[in-house]
């Protein structure tokens, strides 16, 4: 039986500031869910997002509410063990949310991992691979600090791939700047852009020819999520990979976007789907279309990071890798013991659940009070 479900706000500074088109962040909100069983046993499930209300329609303290106020009180009493009826009536009853569902949903199989004794990616049809390969987002804005934060990770094995925030400035400014990074790392490391839907669709035919020309493996998002038309034209345009992000709400959306040849390469968020079963759905659609699948991230704690990391090892192809660095930019963590980052790449976890704890004490003194 779900005995109880309690929901935490934690803010917690990040490294540097993590600058975005649509956002600057210099603290990320981590949004935690708790569920705790009549047998004992408790899950963890995450519902973090990005600058507030600055990317997405639902904000930390939204989430909290709505959980608290509507989604608990659904589905306390239910039997915990049957995760696919609470998701069921959880789904049928509450629209949207999509981010509280998530949390909750990762919440349950931890639990029930726990209870069969079984990681997470079991409960998913099964890991393919331990490891997934981790980007870094490069998001000072400062050309040179950025070199010389790439030069940094590659001499410590972290992380080969990197992935630059642009779309704040004038497109040369930030042609410029991508360009001028992918001629000092050169083939050392794959050199891709996030441009979070700030470009137009003319914008994205001059930044993507030079952007292509200069060797730039991966353009994410160049145009707004709604104007998926022209996220088709300039899949059907360029070479380089197109990746749709923002565009991608769930199954439905995934289902259109690679119904109309949409996009190259699909970003799969737990939370933008609508949590785990969700995202396995889209990317089934991304692996039946042709598409690529891209594990993606909200800047998510560990907790969300874990249930990310499950999913994408039970890909039978994951051609884009995974952007898991979350925990990475955050200067204190929620875990017991911090996942593992190393030679590339980030270990899925091998526990029964999540396989990851979250320290009681630590989340004590560091709540939003
Ligand atoms: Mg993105």
């Amino acid at each position: 039986m779900i005995r109880e479900i309690e929901t935490t706000l934690v803010d917690v500074p990040t490294i540097r500031p993590h600058k975005l088109s649509v956002a600057t962040m210099n603290t990320q909100t981590l949004v935690l869910v708790r569920v705790l069983c009549d047998d004992g046993i408790e899950g963890w499930g995450e519902a973090t997002t990005i600058g507030g209300l600055n990317y997405g329609e639902e904000s930390p303290e939204s989430i909290k509410a709505n959980v608290d106020a509507h989604i608990a009180p659904l589905i306390l009493g239910m039997h915990a063990a049957g995760v696919a009826a609470v998701m069921h009536k959880l789904r049928k009853t509450i629209q949207g949310n999509r981010f509280a569902k998530c949390a909750i949903e990762t919440a349950l199989l931890d639990a029930h991992g726990q209870r069969l004794g079984l990681p997470l990616s079991e409960l998913l049809g099964g890991r393919v691979r331990d490891t997934l390969p981790v980007a870094w987002t490069l998001a000072s804005g400062d050309t040179a600090k950025d070199i010389l934060e790439a030069e940094t990770m590659l001499e410590r094995r972290r992380h080969r791939i990197f992935k630059l925030k642009i779309g704040a400035r004038s497109l040369q400014q930030d042609v410029e700047h991508v360009l001028a990074i992918k001629r000092a790392l050169g083939d050392r490391a794959s050199v891709r852009v996030d441009v979070n839907g700030a470009w137009s669709e003319l914008e994205a035919v001059r930044g993507i020819a030079q952007l292509e020309e200069g060797g730039i493996d991966l353009v994410e998002q160049p145009v707004a999520a709604a104007n998926r038309a022209a996220l088709r034209r300039l899949a059907a345009r360029f070479d380089v990979a197109v990746m749709a992000d923002e565009a991608l709400h769930g199954p439905f959306d995934a289902f259109e976007i690679a119904r109309n040849d949409g996009a190259d390469v699909f970003a799969v968020k737990i939370a933008q789907s609508g949590g785990l079963f969700p995202a396995q759905q889209v990317a089934t659609v991304a692996q039946l279309a042709g598409i690529g699948l891209y594990g993606g991230t909200m800047l998510e704690g560990g907790v969300g990071t874990a249930a990310t990391a499950h999913l994408c090892s039970t890909f039978p192809s994951l051609a884009w890798d995974t952007e898991l660095f979350g925990p990475l930019l955050l200067t204190e963590e929620v875990l017991e013991e911090p996942l593992v980052y190393r030679d590339f790449g980030l270990q899925v976890p091998s526990r029964p659940g999540l396989g990851v704890r979250v320290d009681a004490a630590k989340l004590r003194r560091m709540r939003r009070k």
